[in-house]
Order: structure tokens, then sequence, then C-alpha cells
């Protein structure tokens, strides 16, 4: 259970002013980052939302999967929080199961036409949803955040596994669907 610092600078967006903050964690020392955007240092409250990595969104704006919309919408939300905290894995591709799984669950599932949403089955994929969650709470006290959370999430799942591991989440905050897409692993 080791998290390090790599580094920390300020970060321009077209959303806002961000200050990154990078850092290993885990024996095969992968990264995490941190974007804050502090507005009052004495906050009671944190905004956190965790998200993982997707190229498709990151590097194609893919329009495929919401990773992008929800990317936008949060950013733009927490720049204004008084305590806000945007978390991103980017090595945990298809929440986890790598980029090579991935690939081969998306060809799989477009070949196959398929219009339902098959998100259940990723769970049969090692890695799936939220066993690097553990991570959160201590990048939390790195930055010495409000310990109350209002969690931006539509995922109970998570909700519960951050629960489980300590966090004191006072607040589940949805965010909105985008428009539809096709992607089951996003
Ligand atoms: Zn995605």
């Amino acid at each position: 259970m080791m998290l390090e610092e790599i580094g920390n600078h300020l970060l321009k967006t077209k959303y806002g002013n961000f200050h990154l903050f990078g850092f290993n964690y885990g024996e095969n020392r992968q990264n995490v980052i941190a974007l804050t955007s502090i507005n009052k240092h004495s906050s009671k409250s944190s905004d956190l939302r965790i998200q993982y990595g997707c190229l498709y969104a990151t590097a194609f704006f893919s329009l495929d999967c919401d990773c992008g919309f929800q990317i936008e919408y949060t950013l733009k939300s927490l720049k204004d929080s008084d305590f806000g905290i945007f978390v991103y894995f980017p090595e945990y591709e298809g929440h986890g199961i790598g980029l090579d799984n991935k690939i081969r669950k998306i060809a799989l599932d477009l070949n196959k036409q398929t219009t339902e949403n098959n998100s259940s089955h990723l769970e049969k994929f090692p890695g799936y949803g939220s066993d690097v969650l553990w991570v959160v709470p201590l990048i939390l006290d790195k930055l010495n955040a409000p310990k109350d959370i209002n969690l931006w999430t539509n995922n109970q799942q998570k909700v519960i596994v951050l629960t489980s591991h300590g966090l004191n989440i006072s607040e589940t905050i949805c965010l909105p669907k985008n428009v539809e897409h096709n992607l089951a692993i996003s």
C-alpha cells in the first residue's frame, strides 16, 4: 500500500486552471493524477470525481462512450468548487481490463451488432471495477482534503467500495447522461 508523489504543477486547461499532482502507487508504480481546484481552504467538504483512463475519448474524442463528456462536465464544474479534486487513473483502461482486452471486447460486441448494454459482462474480467480505489484515501490525505466527500458518480459500486476504504461520502452527485453511445466499455 504505497503512494508516492512524483511532482506537482499548475495546469492550464480550456476549462480553467488546476493544480496537477502526479503520483505512483502500488508495487508496479503505476500512475495516478489528481487535479485540484481549491477556492476555499476552509471548506468542510471535497467535491471528488474519479475517472479511469480512456484513450478513445482523450486521444480521439470518441463519441462512442461517455468519458470525454464526463471529463468535460466535471472539470467545468469542479473548477468552481470550494475544494474540487479530479482523480484520473490513466493506466486503468476499460475499468482495469487493459487496452488489449478493451479493443477485443468492443470489436466482439460491435461485430455482433450488440445493441444491449453489456456492461455486466465486464465483471468477468479481472480487475474490472474498483480494485484500485484503495489509492484514493491516500491521495486525499496527501492533498489535505476535507474529509466529507461529495462524490460525483452514477456508479453506486464506487460509493460502496470507497466507504469500505474509510471515506465518508456525505453526498452523491449524479452526472447527466450524454447522448446515446455505443461502447459497453468506456
Ligand atoms: Zn471511454
